[in-house]
């Protein structure tokens, strides 16, 4: 996820529609399982409907407009991400751990209930996280449930566990919002601890298969601000032939209670939002290479 979705700071009208529950909460875990299990024997009976993408595990849903994708968007918030972002407003979609098991089916027969709204609207559902291709079987099976709806389908990834989509499942995208966190190597595994060409290697293989891109760079004054990353964010984006549009996001300090809540290392506690000046400096760096940028 790019950080900035739900927690919204403004703008957005949203509405949250809780978390559906078929088992589980929030309070009781079990590793890799979300909190299924009593037993061992059904332990492992979830651990088989997660890998056959039965059974996904989900943080939250909301119904959002003007973000995510066109339209009004179901967007939902899957639980597990790789990275670690200094800045992540979400921390407790980190852990899969932490979400509530909800099967494909059940999870369909939702989405299915907005296809109107999603027609009048020209909007549809939107996948994000944690990061959604840490669930890529139940991802792959929400998608093609959607498509067989003729619902418009996105996901919200960083593109560095890119690797698991598979050919069908980016068949079943019909846009990506690419969340490219840094530019120089160096400043990515500072900014997310990871490495940046996973995430390169995504963007490029996306932009071949002709599915349409959007970006999200998320501006944080002293850690990905420099001109030289913002740069070369920029260089590699003008490069993809499907890409219709940049946001640039600028920080906010909305997620900091999660991480203390949490007992985690919140490293951005002095950080300031960066000064219109500096967005307006960040956003013409990317129209200088003839991108669209909000
Ligand atoms: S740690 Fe994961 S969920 Fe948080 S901002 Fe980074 S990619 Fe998104």
């Amino acid at each position: 996820m790019n950080s900035q979705t739900m927690d919204r700071p403004s703008g957005a009208p949203v509405i949250d529609l809780g978390v559906p529950v078929i088992g589980g909460s929030h309070t009781r875990s079990s590793a890799g399982t979300a909190g299924m299990s009593s037993t061992d024997a059904e332990r492992s009976e979830k651990l088989a409907a997660m890998r056959a993408g039965e059974l996904g595990s989900l943080h939250s849903w909301e119904l959002v407009t003007a973000v995510d994708g066109p339209g009004t968007r179901l967007t939902t918030f899957l639980s597990g991400c790789p990275l670690r972002c200094l800045y992540c407003h979400n921390p407790d979609t980190m852990e899969m751990r932490r979400g509530e098991p909800i099967s494909a089916d059940e999870l369909l027969k939702r989405i299915a209930r907005y296809t109107k709204v999603f027609e009048v609207t020209g909007g549809g559902l939107t996948i994000s996280g944690g990061e959604p291709l840490m669930q890529p079987a139940f991802v792959a099976r929400i998608l093609r449930g959607a498509k067989e709806l003729g619902i418009h389908t996105a996901i919200d990834t960083s593109g560095y566990l890119g690797a698991h989509c598979s050919d069908q499942m980016l068949a079943d995208i019909d846009l990506v919002l690419l969340d490219v966190k840094s530019g120089i190597p160096e400043t990515y595994k500072k900014t997310t601890g990871r490495e940046l060409q996973p995430t390169l290697d995504f963007g490029r293989r996306v932009a071949d298969s002709g599915t349409e891109i959007w970006i999200r760079f998320v501006l944080v004054p002293g850690l990905t601000d420099a001109e030289e990353n913002v740069e070369a964010v920029a260089e590699y984006v003008s490069t993809l032939s499907t890409v219709s549009r940049v946001e640039v996001l600028p920080f906010h300090q909305m997620g900091q209670d999660k991480w203390t809540a949490l007992g985690m290392d919140y490293q951005l506690a002095d950080t300031r939002a960066p000064s219109p000046e500096l967005v307006e400096r960040v956003r013409d760096q990317f129209r200088s290479h003839g991108l669209t940028v909000f």
